[in-house]
């Protein structure tokens, strides 16, 4: 108003006015960046709708409106400081130590390797005859990567089968000679020169803990080894993690999906595979565990190398990048420091409440009830008959549990600011599930293939397969 002096009331309320429409603004063209045009919408719209209330009464287009200034100031201070005190961090103090170890013949992955009259399949359906229902299901369906997949895609199936075969090139690479002299060197310098190194190789995050019983697979379920009983005599492990695209897994379950899923076990296989090298090169023993060749159950050996808590979806949730990421892990006799473990109840509360995986995932193989007491540990039971099950009729590794998690979101000043107010506040917490259900929708649509990968069949062999 030309002439009207404001008062500090005034300044304040303009102040938060744009303090609001900056924070929405900012959402607004992260979000579009990210290629998330509802959340870029919703941003918008609220960043105009939420700061005018504060900029008109500061701006005193209303006459006498002093106290609801002040009324509407002390609600939203109110409001912001609920939401930064620490409440909701109590400490959930059950021993969620695994009584056992897991027999790898039992995980999907070995079971669909099983020959069909082979004297494995017989000897393994004859111990577990309860198995060979749901068993078969899966093996009259087309399979991974199959012709005839509901998402069945000639190129992104090729490039994935592509990078399957590299990945098996490497398996033989996971042990190897060590050299006869040993360094004897500081254990905090060589610690912190691996994990370094790992991160320059490519790694989001390194950690180290004690290798322990129950990290390690009781018997082998997968190669020339199989049926054997596995023995590591190593006392340390080495846990990291790779980033999976956010752009390829947006559009699970289409070929996107595996094409990135086997780029990061090549990724994560590659790293670990140097790492053990350069263990043995110091004279140590040192083993590489990358996919269809490990011994012990990355996400438990990660997750107590402090690299994050294992969520309602049964993958380990990361602080940075969630459930997108995949694992490696190295496991060796070279002294090292290891990481605690970060114990972080935080997010065994949101997935208590969040189910946004359950909610979306195709086959009902992710649970929507409370943690269930499993071995004598309490943790969510995921059915993985029936996801493995609808990974063959896809032709896929499905993903979309991975895709539509609130803690899958990029790792950036807007997405971590929430993850601090997740960690820190559980009134936070409640927040954060109602606005990502807002901004992206509680049941999101898979996104479009990125633009490179949309291709027109040009002959009829092209689609044929
Ligand atoms: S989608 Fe929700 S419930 Fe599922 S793992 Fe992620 S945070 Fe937990
Ligand atoms: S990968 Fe797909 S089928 Fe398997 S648990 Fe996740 S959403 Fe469900």
């Amino acid at each position: 108003m030309p002439g009207s002096t404001l008062t500090p009331l005034d300044w304040l309320a303009v102040a938060v006015g744009v303090v609001i429409f900056l924070m929405l603004a900012f959402a607004a063209v992260v979000s579009a960046r990210e290629q998330e045009p509802r959340a870029a919408v919703v941003s918008s719209v609220l960043a105009v709708a939420l700061s005018a209330p504060y900029l008109l009464l500061g701006l005193n287009e209303f006459k006498g409106v002093a106290p609801v200034t002040a009324t509407l100031l002390l609600l939203t201070g109110g409001a912001a400081i609920a939401l930064v005190i620490p409440l909701g961090k109590k400490r959930i103090s059950e021993d969620d130590t695994p009584r056992g170890r897991i027999d790898e013949r039992d995980i999907m992955f070995a079971r669909n390797l099983l020959e069909v009259g082979s004297a494995r399949f017989d000897e393994y359906y004859a111990a577990h005859p309860e198995k060979r229902t749901a068993d078969d299901a899966f093996r009259a369906l087309p399979g991974l990567l199959a012709p005839g997949t509901t998402m069945y895609d000639l190129y992104a199936y090729a490039a994935a089968g592509a990078t399957e075969e590299t990945v098996e090139y490497l398996r033989p690479l996971v042990d190897g000679e060590v050299a006869a002299e040993r360094v004897v060197g500081d254990a905090q310098a060589v610690t912190e020169f691996i994990k370094s190194w790992a991160l320059k190789l490519g790694a989001v995050s390194v950690g180290v803990t004690e290798l322990r019983d129950y990290h390690m697979y009781s018997t082998v379920g997968r190669g020339e080894q199989y049926g054997q009983p596995v023995e590591l005599n190593h006392g340390y492990a080495i846990a990291f993690t790779v980033e999976m695209s956010r752009e390829m897994v947006a559009s699970a379950p289409k070929g996107s999906i595996a094409m990135e899923s086997y780029q990061q076990y090549l990724a994560a296989g590659a790293i670990a595979i140097q790492v053990a090298q350069l263990i043995r090169k110091l004279g140590y023993s040192a083993r590489a565990h990358m996919d269809g060749n490990y011994r012990v159950v990355c996400p438990l050996v990660a997750r107590d190398a402090g690299l994050g808590e294992i969520g309602r979806m049964g993958l380990l949730l990361t602080r940075e990048l969630g459930p997108r990421v995949r694992l490696g892990v190295v496991t060796t006799e070279l002294p090292l420091v290891t990481d605690a473990r970060r114990f972080d109840c935080t997010v065994i509360d949101f997935c208590a409440r969040c189910k946004k995986c359950a909610e979306i995932c195709p086959s009902k193989a992710i649970r929507f009830g409370d943690r269930e007491e499993i071995g004598g540990v309490r943790r969510w039971r995921i059915d993985q008959e029936a996801c493995f099950t609808l990974w063959c009729r896809l032709g896929t590794d499905c993903g979309r549990c991975v895709s539509v998690c609130p803690y899958s979101h990029p790792d950036n000043l807007l997405h971590n600011f929430v993850r601090v107010g997740v960690r820190n506040s559980s009134l936070f917490r409640r927040l954060a599930i109602w606005l990502d259900d807002f901004f992206y929708g509680r049941r999101p649509p898979s996104a479009e293939l990125p633009e490179w990968m949309r291709w027109e069949p040009v002959a009829e062999g092209d689609v044929t397969g």
